[in-house]
């Protein structure tokens, strides 16, 4: 037994841990994600609210557009001390500021701000800036607004308290964050490093209803913090996964055991003897007597009872057992037929299942078998299945041509229940076709034609073949088929499958040839 067998139980154990890591991994890439957009969130209506406040303030300052400085200052000024949030409130003609609520009348270009680089004139005002002329190293937003005949009025809001909220937003995960407003400069975290710009960033959102600009917040995460909230998921999930793979494994295991004891328990079962073997009779419609028998095979099993063939047989083929079971049937057939006195041709029927067919083992099991009832010199009719033919790759066919040579004849069973055959009948010599039962259940008590049967009696005769029906259960169907010239019948009409005592006590009394009434 190769260690392949093994692979489930390896599977069974490693499989839910690499699905934990893969699990985990998203999750924590989620969660880093929730967090962040929590902090976007902050920063986002903290900055909706200046701006909102800003906003009032630059509405009022167009009707100061049209006042010059001396007049409108004070108001400039006390609007300025009252919001919190201003630095500034400026006028300006066309690209030069005449009045500022922080220097009064003044005269200077509007160039001064061009070191926090914009071309454009305070009417078009609405960006983010690292610094303003009176305090170039702290971030400002700046907003305006177009007055009368080429003046315009703008805010100068302090970033500080933008900044204060963006730093403390950032520490509550490790974040570095970014925010800009339309296309000016952004504000940073003071944990903003040099190489946040270049990665991508866990969580980013672009607003479009500030006042009309964009605004672009970003959250970058170090490696490193989503390393960490990914050890921590694993931390608690491994154990788990590991026991879930413990419990798979140890569960493939016993599917394993329990497999691999149900071909321990078929081989105990024949050292044991709880096999034995049925025969039904099989009638010649040409000579009038029982010219054979079907063996079929039996599993009593104490404490369960009868195990249907078509299991046992099944499950034997999947086990690798099928040939030794088959092995075991012959010599239970071999010991039956020692009490038998059946003529010499007498057909013994044995199903042979396509592993079998197809290995080396079946011609020395058939001459065996031959030699040891030589004393009855029964006819051996191998039935093996239309799958048998299919799958051949030139071992089965030698195997029949030898036998055949030998005498052995060879049936096609269930002919017509599996596919394509056709093909292989001409390729594969044989001497039999057994009408698979479900065909004869198709005939009718009012001898209605059935075309499929039909078509299959007249292709076995032209093929040369003699066809044997099975499952006769009825008279009507007996007499369709001798009609059209069936050799053999099968069926309960005549017999259910007998133990060997039993067959040879009905065969005793079936001296005289018979036709069922
Ligand atoms: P199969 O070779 O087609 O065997 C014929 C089945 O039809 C048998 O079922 C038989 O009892 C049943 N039968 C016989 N006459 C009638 C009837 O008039 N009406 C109905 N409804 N059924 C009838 P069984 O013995 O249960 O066997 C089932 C299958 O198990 C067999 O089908 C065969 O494929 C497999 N099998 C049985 N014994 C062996 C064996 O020794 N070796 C192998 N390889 N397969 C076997
Ligand atoms: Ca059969
Ligand atoms: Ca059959």
């Amino acid at each position: 037994m190769s260690s392949w067998r093994f692979l489930p139980v390896a599977l069974a154990m490693v499989l839910p841990v690499l699905l934990c890591v893969g699990w985990s991994w998203f999750h924590a890439v989620g969660e880093v994600r929730k967090d962040a957009s929590i902090a976007a969130g902050v920063v986002r209506v903290q900055t909706g609210t200046i701006l909102t406040q800003a906003r009032e303030l630059l509405v009022r300052l167009v009707d100061l557009t049209a006042k010059d400085c001396g007049e409108a200052l004070p108001t400039m000024q006390r609007w300025a001390t009252l919001n919190p949030y201003v630095r500034a409130l400026i006028l300006a003609q066309d690209d030069r500021i005449y009045c500022s609520s922080a220097v009064g009348a003044t005269d200077y270009s509007i160039t001064e701000f061009h070191r926090w680089p914009r071309s454009m004139t305070p009417a078009g005002w609405l960006y983010t800036a690292q610094g303003t002329p009176m305090a170039p190293d702290r971030p400002a937003i700046l907003l305006g607004v177009p007055g009368r005949d080429g003046r315009s009025g703008a805010v100068v809001v302090d970033g500080r308290n933008l900044q204060d909220i963006i730093n403390s937003v950032a520490t509550l995960g490790d974040f570095q964050i970014e925010l800009t407003l339309g296309e000016g400069a952004p504000v940073r975290s003071a944990s903003w490093t040099d190489w946040a710009g270049s990665v991508e960033p866990v969580y980013q959102e672009m607003t479009d209803s500030m006042n009309g600009a964009k605004l672009r917040i970003s959250v970058v995460v170090p490696p490193q913090a989503l390393g960490l909230e990914w050890q921590k998921l694993l931390l608690t999930y491994v154990p788990l996964s590991l026991l879930a793979g413990a419990l798979l494994a140890w569960a493939a295991y016993r599917l394993q055991r329990s497999r691999q004891s149900y071909r321990e328990q078929l081989r105990r079962a024949m050292a044991a003897g709880e096999f034995h073997v049925e025969y039904q009779p099989v009638y010649s419609q040409v000579t009038g007597r029982f010219e054979g028998v079907e063996a079929l095979m039996r599993w009593m099993r104490p404490g369960t009872g009868l195990v249907r063939p078509d299991i046992f047989i099944a499950a034997a083929e999947q086990e690798g057992v099928i040939i030794e079971l088959t092995q075991h049937l012959l010599g239970l057939i071999e010991r039956d037929m020692r009490e038998w006195d059946t003529p010499p041709g007498f057909h013994v029927g044995v199903n042979i299942a396509p592993e079998h067919l197809s290995s080396e083992d079946l011609v020395p099991d058939v001459r065996a078998f031959v030699a040891a009832t030589a004393a009855r010199q029964p006819l051996l009719v191998l039935e093996i299945t239309e799958r048998s033919l299919i799958e051949d790759s030139g071992r089965a066919r030698r195997n029949i041509d030898t036998l055949r040579a030998e005498g052995v004849r060879v049936a096609i069973d269930d002919f017509g229940t599996g596919h394509c055959s056709l093909s292989y009948l001409q390729k594969f010599p044989v001497d039999y076709l057994k009408i698979d039962k479900g065909f004869v259940h198709a005939i009718q008590p009012d001898g209605e034609e059935a075309l499929v049967l039909d078509v299959i009696i007249m292709l076995a005769h032209r093929l040369g073949l003699s066809v044997v029906a099975e499952g006769v259960e009825q008279r009507f169907q007996f007499d369709y088929l001798t009609e059209r010239g069936v050799a053999f019948i099968q069926g309960y009409l005549f017999s259910r499958p007998l133990r060997s005592a039993d067959f040879m006590a009905w065969y005793a009394g079936q001296s005289r040839p018979v036709v069922p009434d």
